[in-house]
């Protein structure tokens, strides 16, 4: 579809999905709000995602850490000497690229020479104290996992688990990219949502194929399409440090010659916990009783963030139909149990009090189940194009009949469609629907 990107950012705004940040200041860079709709399909996406990752697994646990850490952390991961990126800086412009995001020799933007490579570290500073003198630089977490590593021992004191087990975290990560861009695909704060899966070292590579099989499954349920979606195999050489093998999940963006990420799952080997014992000096190695083995377990790391899957979820749904009445409409066709606001209640004429107050009844009993959507402004039709944009899988009207016989029409988004049933029954069909 020509522009959609630009569509898609247009109605993001328009609707309350996303707005760039601080606006009326010119905005930042990098930087987005979440408006009221937006928060309710990442609340969505985190809900799912809670359910797959965490509540189906008994040996699963969920943490919430800080966002700064105690800035040795950062120099035991490897993000202080190796959170870098190579970049040139135009000669003309000034403008700083990164030398992996460069097509050739000269300036992208205004064709100037650029110059020699020289690194630049991602993670943002920040000062911890009333002292602003090197001696309290820290830093804002560029992933969460680091914070997952850092709670092993605690985790495990409390809540006692065998090999394998796992411990996931949601949460805003902060990396200061170069070059921002493509609406919310790479931006400089996000959320992520990462599992940090610990196993018997031999048993490593087949947990990590588990991970990589059911975390694809997961992109076809929340309703993307299968075509959009395909397995990358990171290639050896490219490698981080801490990785054996890495396997990525690429979408089809749009502005992207050739998909782009985005999921990563790295089995990371028993890096990460060695590396904070060392530099600690707290041993975070495991005994197991069974073998009466003290090791470190290898660690098999699914992550993503949110931003990605909420951009791809909307370009996914993003479609322009003509009905038959030869009118145009915009539909998001998000699956039932993504979509922000899962039904819309409108009383047929908004002047008619029997109408409303009827209306207002099976509005509150509806609300009592789920999110719904009050709407009794302009004629019927503008309404369904309106929650239609939004991706509302389900309209309610309330007419003459409802005061006759109490049944109210349910119109389907997708077909566009209408039956009647009494309200106790739309409960019913509708919680059946976004189980
Ligand atoms: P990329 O190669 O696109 O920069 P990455 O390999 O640096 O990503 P990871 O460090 O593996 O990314 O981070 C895990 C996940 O976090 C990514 O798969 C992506 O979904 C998300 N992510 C990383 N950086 C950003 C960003 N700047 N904006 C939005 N999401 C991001």
């Amino acid at each position: 579809m020509e522009n959609l990107m630009e569509k898609i950012i247009s109605l993001s705004k328009r609707r309350g999905f996303v707005f760039p940040t601080s606006e009326i200041y010119g905005g930042f860079s990098g930087f987005y709000d979440f408006g009221p709709l937006g928060v309710l399909l990442k609340e969505n996406i985190k809900k799912e995602w809670r359910k797959a990752v965490v509540f189906s697994h008994d040996e699963i646990v969920e943490i919430d850490s800080a966002i700064i850490q105690n800035p040795k952390t950062w120099k035991a991961s490897g993000h202080l000497d190796g959170f870098v990126v190579e970049i040139r800086e135009c000669q003309k412009c000034h403008r700083r690229f990164r030398v992996d995001h460069l097509e050739d020799d000269k300036c992208p933007v205004c064709q100037g020479n650029l110059g020699q490579p020289s690194f630049f570290n991602e993670m943002f500073e920040t000062y911890v104290g009333a002292k602003k003198d090197s001696s309290a630089i820290a830093y804002l977490r560029p992933e969460t996992a680091q914070g997952i590593f850092l709670n092993f021992k605690n985790v495990l004191n409390t809540f006692p688990k065998e090999l394998p087990f796992g411990i996931a975290q949601i949460g805003k990560a902060f990396r200061n990219e170069v070059s921002p861009e493509n609406f919310i695909f790479r931006i400089r704060e996000f959320e992520q949502m990462e599992l940090e899966y610990f196993v018997e070292p031999k048993k490593s590579e087949e947990y990590h194929q588990k991970w990589i099989d059911e975390r694809f499954k997961w992109y076809l349920d929340i309703g993307l399409k299968k075509e959009n979606l395909k397995i990358f195999e990171v290639p050896k050489e490219d490698l981080a440090h801490y990785s054996k093998r890495t396997v990525e999940i690429h979408y089809n963006y749009p502005f992207l010659k050739n998909f782009g990420e985005l999921e990563g799952m790295a089995n990371r080997t028993d890096f990460d916990l060695k590396t904070h014992s060392k530099f600690s000096k707290v041993d975070l190695s495991l005994f197991e009783p069974k073998s009466r083995r003290r090791f470190f377990p290898y660690i098999i790391e699914p992550s993503v963030g949110i931003e990605r899957i909420f951009l791809a979820l909307l370009l996914d749904a993003y479609s322009e139909e003509e009905l038959n009445s030869g009118e145009k409409r915009v539909v998001l066709k998000f699956l039932p149990k993504m979509a922000p606001i899962k039904l819309a209640v409108f009383p047929l004429l908004r002047n008619k009090p029997a109408l409303v107050e009827k209306a207002r009844e099976v509005y509150s009993l509806l609300k009592d189940n789920f999110l719904v959507a009050w709407d009794d402004n302009d004629n019927i039709g503008k309404r369904y194009r309106r929650q239609d944009e939004i991706g509302t899988p389900w309209c309610v009207t309330i007419d003459f009949e409802t005061l006759e016989n109490g049944t109210v029409t349910l119109r389907d988004r997708d077909t566009t469609k209408q039956t009647r049933h009494l309200p106790q029954e739309i409960i019913k069909i509708v919680k059946e629907k976004i189980k």
